[in-house]
């Protein structure tokens, strides 16, 4: 197996599918605790609880939310383990929706008042900034440009950018590797900007969503899909029959952080202060949500900036 640790710094420790392509654990530096079960019937519903009487001076979001009697949560729902609709039962799942849940919780909002928006990458920042949401999670990387206009709560997660293949096709090692193919990716993200600055050799292809990659590569449309790791591990798992994700090193660092319009800082504050004072409730909502995938990250800590 040749996935290698190529982020092994900054707390990141990511394993190989163990579900995609026959790829043996071997990734050394487990996060400890790491050995524990999978979590199975974990309730994420338990490993929190809805807060009564919450102050929180000097945030406009929290005022808003406190006067219409809910909570607008931005999120994604085609990205099975991290941000899902099942269109069948309606039921939202993913370790992004119960981190969003977890902080509405924490802002005394329970899941009948939460109201959800999927938003696609590109329209996210914009989003925030129009107040159409109270705030965003779904695999949200952190960065400077981003942060002209909006801010982050966290890091809550680490993850980074990887490829998607057809099950059985080249295991694609690098992006050099894949000059004068076709890969896929969502407009705004911070993939599809890699390949388009650093790589134009690549011909691209962009849709709004990442699910659309997947089916044009499923369709032989485009040679490979590229975005978060974490987010192609869930396309492969329900799919393994036609993809597959590749072993190769991850090609960026991506630390997802909860989008907030710029300047609550107490919304930020309270934010960054759940996930560090949080005791075992992001674990569980790890186990519960992705404990089987394959993928293998301890909680970062929070960059209060
Ligand atoms: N994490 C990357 C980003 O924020 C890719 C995933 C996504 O588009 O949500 O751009």
């Amino acid at each position: 197996m040749r996935f290698k640790k190529a982020l092994a710094t900054a707390g990141f420790v990511a394993a190989a599918a163990l579900l995609l392509s026959g790829c043996n654990s071997g990734t050394p530096g487990a996060p400890e605790g790491g050995g524990e079960g999978s979590g199975g019937d974990t309730g994420a519903s338990e490993a929190w609880e809805v807060a009564t009487d919450v102050q929180l001076e000097g945030s406009p979001t929290f005022d808003k939310m406190q006067k219409d009697g809910k909570v607008v949560i931005g999120v994604k729902e085609d990205q099975p383990g991290l941000g899902y609709l099942d269109n069948v039962t309606q039921e939202r799942s993913g370790f992004d929706i119960d981190i969003a849940r977890w902080i509405a919780a924490s802002l005394g909002f329970d899941e009948d008042k939460i109201e959800y928006k999927a938003i696609a990458s590109a329209n996210r920042e914009q989003a925030i900034m129009n107040g159409d949401v109270d705030y965003y999670v779904g695999t949200y990387s952190i960065n400077d440009k981003r942060k002209e206009d909006i801010d982050f709560a966290g890091p809550y997660f680490i993850t980074g950018q990887g490829l998607l293949v057809k099950a059985g096709g080249t295991d694609y090692q690098s992006l050099e590797e894949l000059e004068g193919k076709t890969v896929c990716s969502a407009t705004g993200s911070t993939p599809i900007s890699n390949i388009k600055e650093n790589f134009p050799k690549i011909k691209t292809q962009e849709f709004d969503i990442y699910s659309t990659c997947v089916e044009n590569l499923i369709s032989g449309q485009v040679d490979a899909v590229t975005t978060d790791q974490a987010i192609l591990i869930g396309y492969a798992a329900q799919d393994p029959d036609n993809l597959m994700v590749t072993t190769g090193p991850l090609l960026t660092e991506e630390k997802y952080g909860v989008g907030l319009t710029k300047g609550d800082d107490a919304l930020r504050a309270h934010i960054n202060d759940l996930f560090t004072n949080g005791g075992d409730t992001w674990q569980a909502i790890f186990d519960k949500n992705l404990g089987t995938s394959g993928i293998t990250v301890e909680q970062p800590k929070v960059d209060a900036y």
